[in-house]
């Protein structure tokens, strides 16, 4: 048995973010991974599993949306500029809350179809209640 080098990199050092110069702080306390910045919410492609750091692809991800997980948290859902790939991050406490708001809103105020029609199966009564 040989005895293992695995050298483990401390994941909460201090990062400068390379979409808007911000040097992102070690995370508060109950923020298990900082991996996005707070001010602009992008991120870099930096990891294959959540905290591990051995992506080789390092291209940056921008926010691309919000999903709402089981318990009703919120994750950031980043998409990576370089290769593609899409990823869930949870939010951390000092994220910009008009930020995460308006990527909220984004979809609804971009919709591919008529509000009126989905609305209107949604309502009771066809929508046309009043
Ligand atoms: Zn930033
Ligand atoms: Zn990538």
């Amino acid at each position: 048995m040989s005895r293992s080098h695995i050298t483990v990199q401390n994941q909460n050092e201090v990062f400068v973010c390379g979409h808007c110069g911000l040097t992102v702080p070690l995370p508060e306390a109950g923020t298990a991974h900082r991996n996005h910045c707070p001010r602009c919410l992008w991120s870099r492609h930096v990891d294959l599993r959540t905290g591990d750091r051995m992506s080789v692809c390092r291209g940056m991800m921008e926010p691309a949306g919000i999903w709402v997980r089981e318990g009703n948290e919120w994750a950031l859902i980043h998409r990576c500029m370089k290769c593609g790939v899409l990823r869930a991050n949870r939010i951390a406490g000092d994220d910009d809350e008009a930020l995460l708001f308006s990527l909220a809103l984004r979809p609804l105020l971009l919709l591919p179809f008529p509000a009126e029609l989905a609305l209107g199966r949604l309502l009771p009564g066809g929508g046309r209640a009043s």
